[in-house]
């Protein structure tokens, strides 16, 4: 039997609700040109609630056929209909409307969300109001993009760039955030004119068969956006090696990244990989030690460690090494589980049973490899929900950079504890990974902030703060966290290829076998 954690009936009496089975499950469809239709397949996929364990959806296990079905659809409304001419003023318009359906359903989409992959409501509730934002952002973008005159350098020319939209693009996403992910993919690409097929994750795929709703709502036509549900192997492969897809755009793990880039650089398709971290939060003696905590905390722990950008390797000067874990394993002795339905929980559950396993390994690679386990380690039972995913907030002490566990995403409340000397020092152990997606400096020097801004090879480096991320401002990896960016104008201009118009301004061009 299904068993919910929160209603996930829309509230807006426009949404139709998803229909459900016999035994009370969600039963839940692709989204192809506009409607809602059959799989090819005859395969289920069970989404399960974190929390209660108990499956309350089922998502269809998508074919490479469904996947040919999306492709078509879209290259469709690529080439032809309302939307292959529709003017940049038109598409901002669309987007605009859908970040005001976003907005009005937020607390119905945070909801969603949450039965789906067990998120805290406090954090999805924010995370849902501010997704319009990326529907406003890029909406104004629509029409301010434009291309420029070229000071030719030939006689008679005039040369002129454009942007063209890129074509079809394949969205690929993990399970962790699915909604705000899907839009940093989706609010550029429409603004920029492309159509879209997306993949959610195999884990947590019904948030997004319910925001299409919206889409449809909002008024883009049928084929702009498409949803195929299914395995990575299956589904995702076929969309990557699909000939009518141009543009990939994926969030994920480094193994799948590498995977989809080899494909992908096999077809010259273009791709933007958003990839894994193993993230330096780096404190100096000279910091706002309460700050600093908070910092570390919120760095780690909040989403139970399961985002791209945890702080998972805390940097700590010799001088604060010991005070300053002291503080920290007080900070989190008493946090609070419970259903991340109730406001007042502090921590969620782990959101998958893979994932759950993977971070239970990691504890016992970290102390095989000789790190010191000072808090936390192991599954946390909570009261009413004998088979939630909780894992207790974990830090390991005297951790080298050479251990797996300073090495290895392990997206989890895992926190690995190293120590520093000086700045090179710090820069040095912090730089010393294959990753490069974020990093965070705690100082009360400006000359250090900026300096270690400098020196760390991360795509976001943070002073003072942790996990700040806008719409406005773009984000991405270096090294084995990714390639291209999302958020600001850069993201939008992901989307779109340059154009060089020549015009001749002569009345009679030369002839081409007389030497000029
Ligand atoms: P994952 O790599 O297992 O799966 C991500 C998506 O890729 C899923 O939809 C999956 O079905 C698909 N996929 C897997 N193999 C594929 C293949 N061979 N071809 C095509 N598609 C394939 O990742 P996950 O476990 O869902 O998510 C966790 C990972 O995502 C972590 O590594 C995390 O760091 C990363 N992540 C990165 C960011 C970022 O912005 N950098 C944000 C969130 C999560």
């Amino acid at each position: 039997m299904s068993a919910l954690l929160v209603d996930v009936t829309p509230t807006d009496s426009r949404l139709a609700p998803t229909p459900r089975a016999e035994d009370g499950c969600f039963v839940y469809r692709q989204y192809i040109d506009g409607a809602f239709v059959d799989s090819d397949g005859e395969g289920w996929i069970d989404s399960d609630n974190p929390v209660t364990g108990t499956v309350w959806a089922r998502v269809p296990d998508g074919t490479a056929s469904d996947v040919d079905r999306a492709v078509r659809a879209a290259t469709a409304a690529f080439t032809t209909g309302p939307w292959a001419t529709m003017r940049p003023t038109a598409r901002g318009a669309l987007l605009r409307r859908l970040g005001d359906l976003i907005e009005q359903n937020a607390d119905w989409l945070a909801r969603v969300e949450l039965q789906d992959n067990g998120k805290l409501i406090a954090e999805l509730s924010m995370q849902m109001r501010y997704m319009a934002q990326y529907y406003y952002y890029y909406g104004g973008l629509a029409d301010k993009v434009g291309g420029s005159v070229i000071p030719s350098d030939k006689p008679g020319i005039f040369n002129f760039t454009t942007y063209a939209p890129c074509g079809v693009v394949a969205c690929i996403m993990p399970w962790n955030s699915p909604l705000p992910l899907t839009s940093l993919k989706l609010a550029p690409a429409l603004a920029a004119g492309a159509t879209v097929v997306l993949k959610p994750s195999e884990f947590t795929s019904a948030s997004l068969l319910e925001f299409v709703k919206l889409v449809e709502l909002a008024g883009f036509p049928p084929g702009v956006v498409n949803v195929v549900t299914g395995r990575g192997a299956v589904t995702g492969d076929a969309l990557v090696c699909h000939p009518g897809i141009q543009r990939i755009a994926v969030t994920g793990g480094p193994e799948a990244g590498r995977i989809i880039a080899e494909k992908a650089a096999r077809h010259m398709k273009r791709v933007t990989l958003e990839l894994g971290g193993k993230s330096p939060n780096i404190v100096f003696a000279d910091a706002d030690m309460d700050q600093a905590v908070k910092g570390a905390v919120a760095g780690i722990f909040a989403a139970s460690g399961q985002t791209c950008v945890a702080g998972s390797r805390l940097l700590l000067q010799d001088s604060i090494h010991d005070a300053f874990l002291e503080r920290l394993v007080d900070f989190i002795r008493d946090v609070r589980f419970g259903s991340p339905a109730d406001p007042a929980t502090q921590i969620a559950p782990i959101s998958t049973r893979p994932q759950f396993e993977k971070v239970r390994s990691y504890v016992d690679i970290a102390q095989q490899d000789g790190a010191r386990l000072v808090a936390g380690g192991k599954p946390r039972a909570v009261p009413g929900f004998p088979n939630g995913l909780f894992f207790e907030p974990t830090i390991f002490a005297d951790v080298t950079n050479d251990m797996r566990i300073a090495r290895e995403e392990v997206f989890g409340p895992v926190l690995s504890v190293l120590r520093f000397r000086d700045e090179e020092d710090a820069i040095r152990i912090a730089n010393d990974t294959e990753f490069g997606l974020a990093a965070g400096v705690w100082t009360e020097s400006l000359r250090r902030g900026i300096l270690m801004s400098e020196r760390l090879r991360a795509g976001t480096v943070w002073v003072n703060n942790y996990r700040s991320t806008s719409t406005t401002s773009p984000f991405g990896g270096f090294g084995m966290s990714g390639v291209g960016r999302e958020g600001g104008i850069a993201g939008m201009m992901e989307y779109l290829e340059t154009k060089s118009v020549w015009i001749s301004t002569t009345a009679e061009i030369p002839n081409p076998f007389v030497r000029r």
